[in-house]
């Protein structure tokens, strides 16, 4: 197998400061080639600005893949704020992070993410208007975009049961990590088909509530890892398949919502010698962004729905593209994204009704 070694720097950084608000971060456009660049807000604790400054440069880069893969009209970027030492006021905060987004003139939009919420949003879109992932409006596309992500990913499985083992959902065991929102729904369809769930989850009262409604198996927080199963769906956590991980692994294929999946590059390498059909994390769960975008662009529903169900045929141009070249799946992935982002014509114009 090839080695992928990262990674374009973005097109620019954009520091953000308001004493009086509290506001420290950081806009990072990694690329706007292909449209605005779009991404998420976080609000995590950060020990420093720099540190701040390279995750929001690593996730910039991630939604630019992400997005280019998903067929958007649209570049990739990240907002990232560290979040006051002590008590704040989250309206001025905000406030404030909407006027920074404005400043950019649609070059970035942005949309909740880790730490923040749609009323942050709500509250960002009273001093800007580049904010989607807001409270959906009457028959258009928005608010929560979980079940969006999750019918990408179990559209993604069938196409990735029928390659693995020409066969379809009916009757396979799937590991679910994680029932929270993307969890759960993918639990929902899951079940629909036919499939058998395990399931793994902190909350005792909604793994409770899952595994009654859906009969699936409880399993402890470690030991989903070790099920025997065909599909591991990780639903949680980032960084889940490392060394340790892909050698207890029993399932032949991985697929799930979760963001970051891969602890690291050398991760995908293994799985895909073991034999294992890893479907890229960022491939697979882009429904959210494409309801997102959606929102954003003014596309209706039937647009978007139509769009997140082409992620299965997306899965396969990835796969196909990763067995032409000898490479592994996340690696085509990443080969593909970049070649997108390349080809695509810079000069866009703002399509925002
Ligand atoms: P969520 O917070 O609603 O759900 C996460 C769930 O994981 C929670 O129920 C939590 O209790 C559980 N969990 C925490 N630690 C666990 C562990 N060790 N083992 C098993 N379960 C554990 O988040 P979500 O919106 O469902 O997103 C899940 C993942 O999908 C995240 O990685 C997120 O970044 C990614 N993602 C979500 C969307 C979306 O539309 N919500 C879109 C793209 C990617």
């Amino acid at each position: 197998m090839f080695k992928f070694v990262s990674a374009a720097p973005p097109e620019s950084v954009h520091v953000l400061r308001d004493p009086s608000s509290g506001l420290d971060g950081v806009i990072v456009l990694h690329s706007t080639r292909r449209g605005p660049a779009a991404g998420g807000c976080r609000l995590w604790s950060y020990s420093s600005s720099t540190e701040a400054a390279k995750d929001a440069a690593r996730l910039a880069e991630g939604m630019a893949y992400k997005n280019a893969l998903a067929d958007l009209p649209l570049g990739g970027g990240k907002a990232v704020l560290r979040l006051p030492p002590g008590p704040f006021d989250r309206r001025s905060l905000f406030q404030a992070f909407g006027r920074e987004v404005a400043k950019l003139q649609g070059s970035y939009v942005t949309a909740e993410d880790v730490g923040t919420t749609v009323s942050d949003m709500q509250i960002a879109s009273g001093t800007c208007r580049h904010v989607a992932g807001l409270t959906a409006v009457q028959g258009r596309p928005g608010g929560d975009p979980s079940p969006w992500t999750a019918l990408g990913v179990f559209i993604s499985m069938q196409e990735a049961v029928r390659r693995k083992f020409g066969a379809d959902l009916k009757g396979m065991t799937v590991a679910v990590q994680g029932l929270g929102s993307v969890g759960s729904h993918l639990c929902g369809l899951l079940h629909g088909a036919g499939v058998k769930l395990v399931v793994a989850e902190p909350r005792s009262d909604v793994v409770a509530r899952v595994a009654c409604r859906y009969e699936a198996t409880i399993v402890g927080l470690d030991a989903i890892l070790d099920t025997k199963c065909e599909i591991f769906a990780p639903c949680a956590l980032g960084a889940v398949i490392d060394e340790h991980a892909v050698k207890r692994l029993r399932a032949r294929i991985v697929c799930g919502g979760a963001n970051n999946v891969l602890a690291t590059d050398e991760d995908g390498y293994r799985l895909a010698d073991r034999g294992v059909l890893y479907a890229p994390d960022y491939v697979v769960n882009a429904g959210g962004i494409i309801n997102v975008a959606a929102e954003y662009l003014g596309w209706n529903t039937e647009e978007a729905e139509m769009r997140v169900r082409q992620t299965g045929q997306r899965l396969t141009d990835v796969l196909d593209f990763a067995d032409r070249k000898g490479l592994a799946s996340h690696h085509a992935a990443n080969d593909l994204a970049r070649q997108r982002i390349t080809a695509s014509q810079p000069g866009w114009k703002m399509e925002v009704v």
